[in-house]
This record gives C-alpha cells, structure tokens and sequence, in this order.
C-alpha cells in the first residue's frame, strides 16, 4: 500500500513539476500459435530463435506461464482485462468484442503512457480508445494474409504491399521514432506468425531443407486411457493437406493454365509468387514422386506431413525472429533499452505434431502453455528461469504496477513483480484455473468436434472436467510429463484427486464463475 501511495505522490510530482517522465516503457510482443518447443530458450527446444533468446538471456524464461482459454480471442481479450472469460465476455472465438469494459491499455493511457497497438487485434469489434493508436491487421475475420496484408485504423483501410510481419515491424518502428518522448510508450506490436495457412516471408522460405525435425514422443498417440471423444477430434496432423502443407501446382502448371492458381498465390505479386515457386515446386515435385511410389501411406505419410508442417512452421518463427531483432537493435540505439520492459508472449502455445496433433484448445500442457520472455533490466536477473505459476491475465496488472499505478480489485490477474526476483514467495499462488468454452454449443461438440472442459492445474498436478460427459482426467506431471496416464481411477491418487476437485470448486467460486448452461438436446457422446 505504502509503495503504491509513494508510486502516486512521485507521478503527481513528476506531472505538475515537469521533470522528465523515466517511468519504464514498455514493449509488448505478441505473436499467434506459438509452440514453447520452436524457441531456442525453451529446454525443449528444437531450433534456433536468436533473437526470442536474447530477450531470455537477459531477462527471464517462464517454464509455467499458462492462458485461461487456449485460443485466440479469448486469450487477447483476457490479456487486455486481466479477467477470465466467462467474465469479460469472450468466452469462444465468435464472441463480440465489449470495449465499453476496463482494459488496462485504456488505463496506461490516462496515466500518461503514450499507448499503441500494431498488427494482429483479432477481437470482434475494432478498438476505439483502448489504444490512443491502432492499426490492425483486417481481412479473413482479423487474421490479416501473409502477403499484402489490408490494415484498418480510425483513418480507414489501406492495403500494404509486403510480408505481414515485416511491415507489422516497419510500422512499429515508425511509431516508436514518431511518439512523443516526453512520455513513456506501451507498445503492443503484435504477429500474425506461426498461423495457419504458414506462408514464411520470401528470404526465409528456402531454409531448412536436407534436415528433419524431431519428432515428438507423443507423435503416435494412441490416447488408450483418455476420455473416449479425445481420439474423435478434428485436430489431426494427418488430416493436413493441400495448400496448408503449401502443396499446390508448379509454376509451369500454372502458366499453362492460369486458372490453377491458388487464392493464396493470387493474393502475391509476381517477385513473390516466384519465391514461392522457386522453394516450394521442387519439394513438391518430390512430394509427387513419394506418391506415386506408393511412399506416403501409413506412419509414412504422418512423417512427412509432419515434416512439411514443422519446416513452414519453424521458417514462420526465423521471420518472427528477425523482426523481434529489428525492434531490439532500435531500443539499443535510441538508448532505450535499460528504461524499456520487453516481453514476449503468443495468444497460446500450440500442438506441434504432440498427440498427433496440430491444434490448441485443449488443457494438455502443449496448448494450455504459453511462452514467456522478460527483459526488464534492474528487476530480473539477466539468464533467470522463473517457475511460478503465471497467467496471461497478470501481465496488465504486472505492467500497471511498474508503472506506478494501482489495479482494481475487480480484476483476476495479479502483478507478477514478487516472482520477478527469483524468490517464490508462500503467498505467491499455488494452482490455477482453465476454461474451454467454444464446445458444446450449438453442435453437440462444437468446432473440432471437442467438448467444453475446465480444470485445476498446481505445480504438480492437473485435474480436468468434460462436465458435459461426465468425464474426468488426472495427471501427476512429475512422473508423466507427456500426460499419457489419466489416473482419475487410479486409487493411490485419490486423495489428491478430492483435494484438485475442492480446489476447482474453490478457484470457480473465488472468480464467481457461473453454472454452465446445459447442452442443447441431441446426440452425446
Ligand atoms: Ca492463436
């Protein structure tokens, strides 16, 4: 309370005197989809990310830093009012976009900090005045095309030639050199990479041929003590094909015959339609000849999507990198650096392959991670490995506390400061709560065909609920990392599996969640 009060009395003094205003800027980078396992700071990690690394080795790495609902708009909506969904409305991804509600860039605004959001907004309804300016990535329900993308700001929709995250940084950097320096900035520079339909940027398309990727233990999941509508759902890595694997005609195909070419191709300009060509025909070429020489049936077949998908994957983040390296090198150079917070975060993490599939959603740790990189020099000790839980409803309480400023009660995030230095303090919290909300209704299923689900995870363990089955799962994390073992049957649990189900109670009351509404009538499982 006190250091609040002292944080308040120095920004009235700072605001009537006119002294310089060194509260700490903060630059948020945010991208989509974005599995733990393609970041070089990650211990399992399965490739370089030079710069994502850099913010980790001079700052932090979150091992346990998780969302409230893994997909994308519930996750940007729970960022922007540190709130659960069920209490923020964006409970599903066809959820209508509230922005009359408490978000904490609005707030940052008011305090003084010159606020920005640049790139993927990807909530249903545009900004006003969350941020005093945006310009976000329109077209295809938010998500913006890889390739001459359309933004949209409170001037109009302008369509810009180019690579979307090139000029989602081109933009950043123009805001940044253009802002009032008189005043600390929160930026939100925020990617469209690593989703789906991956196209790389032209320079970075040919990269990683002649190597294959590990392949993740779970790869051949047979899911034999899951819940039995876990194996039924339409995630499967098997199921890519086509012009998400960026298979499609040849270059010579197509000019024989124009009306081959792809949506995709046609949203190119020729130089970068001839990138295309000239990285993808010859895999697809040799995609052809396994083929035809009956190569890619079975387990085969899984291997080689699996390599075409994690290769476009990974090309996605070394575009992501560079641009996350661009807006380091200008901190470095306008001196920024020291006064400026730099974490980086996606909307979820992401089955890469794990399960046999290529999806989020579920509470499995793959999806229900998100990464976690801080750079905040004077706070965290430069190589530091946090592990205390983290939600992504604490990173806009974390970022008002430095700025000084206090966070209403109303809110479910809590600053992240008392983990920051290393300590795990006894008052930290010790479990967290999970909500899927986007199935269910109106299919018995909803998209995906995969039920709604909640649950507890603490340091140890997790408890799930598919409580429009019936159904339960508990893993202990410490011997079955990978979650192949539900032991919700399993006698020598029992007693934890009572305490996880008091604790979901406890978690759900203390955030007032309400009764689910029931399914409509119809076939169940
Ligand atoms: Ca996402």
């Amino acid at each position: 309370m006190l250091k609040r009060l002292f944080a308040s009395l120095a920004l009235a003094v700072v605001c009537q005197a006119g002294f310089a205003d060194d509260r700490p800027n903060i630059l948020f980078l945010f991208s989509d989809d974005h599995a733990l396992r393609t970041i070089g700071a990650y211990e399992e990690s399965i490739n370089r990310t030079p710069n994502l690394d850099r913010i980790a080795a001079e700052g932090a790495v979150f091992t346990r830093s998780f969302n409230v609902n893994s997909i994308c708009c519930p996750s940007r909506a729970a960022i922007m009012t540190a709130k659960h969904s069920h209490a923020n409305g964006i409970t599903g991804n066809a959820s209508h976009w509230n922005g009359d509600q408490w978000v904490f860039s609005r707030e940052m605004g008011k305090a003084g900090y010159e606020t920005a959001l640049i790139g993927k907004w990807h909530l249903h309804g545009d900004p006003t005045d969350e941020f005093q300016h945006w310009e976000i990535l329109s077209g295809k329900g938010g998500q913006g095309s890889y390739f001459n993308p359309s933004f949209r700001s409170a001037e109009g929709e302008t369509k810009v030639e180019g690579y979307s995250g090139h000029i989602i940084t081109d933009k950043s950097l123009a805001w940044l050199e253009a802002r009032d320096k008189s005043k600390p900035f929160l930026l939100c520079s925020q990617y469209k990479a690593p989703h789906i339909h991956r196209i790389p940027a032209p320079a970075d398309m040919g990269g990683h041929d002649g190597v294959d990727f590990p392949e993740p233990d779970t790869l051949f999941d047979d899911y034999a003590t899951r819940s039995p509508f876990v194996a039924d759902t339409w995630m499967a890595l098997k199921g890519m094909k086509g012009h998400v694997l960026n298979i499609g005609p040849l270059q010579s195909e197509i000019a024989a015959d124009p009306s081959l070419m792809p949506p995709f191709l046609k949203e190119m300009t020729q130089p970068q339609r001839d990138a295309w060509h000239a990285a993808y025909d010859p895999r697809n070429v040799e995609y052809r000849r396994l083929e035809k020489a009956g190569l890619l049936t079975g387990q085969a077949a899984i291997r080689y999507t699996y390599q075409r998908f994690i290769k476009d994957y990974v090309r996605c983040i070394d575009s992501l990198d560079k641009s996350v390296g661009r807006l380091l090198e200008y901190l470095d150079e306008q001196g920024l650096a020291e006064n400026t917070i730099v974490v980086y975060s996606s909307d979820q993490g992401f089955m890469t392959g794990e399960h046999g599939w290529a999806e989020k959603r579920w509470m499995y740790e793959e999806s229900f991670r998100s990464p976690l990189l801080v750079r905040w020099p004077g706070t965290i000790e430069p190589g530091s490995e946090i592990s205390a839980l983290v939600q992504n409803i604490d990173l806009g309480p974390t970022f008002m506390t430095a700025a000084g400023m206090e966070v209403p009660d109303e809110v479910h995030g809590i600053p992240m400061q008392p983990v920051l230095g290393g300590e795990l303090p006894d008052s930290w919290r010790k479990d967290i709560l999970y909500q899927y909300f986007d199935g269910g209704i109106p299919a018995n299923r909803g998209p995906y065909n995969m039920p709604r689900h909640e649950g507890v995870r603490d340091s140890r363990y997790k408890l799930i609920s598919f409580y429009d089955h019936d159904e339960w799962e508990f893993y202990d994390l410490e011997v079955d990392p990978r979650e192949l073992s539900n032991r919700i049957n399993d006698p020598k649990y029992s007693k934890e599996i009572k305490r996880m189900k008091r604790r979901l109670n406890a978690l759900k009351k203390q955030y007032n969640v309400p009764e689910h509404p029931p399914l409509p009538k119809g076939k169940r499982h």
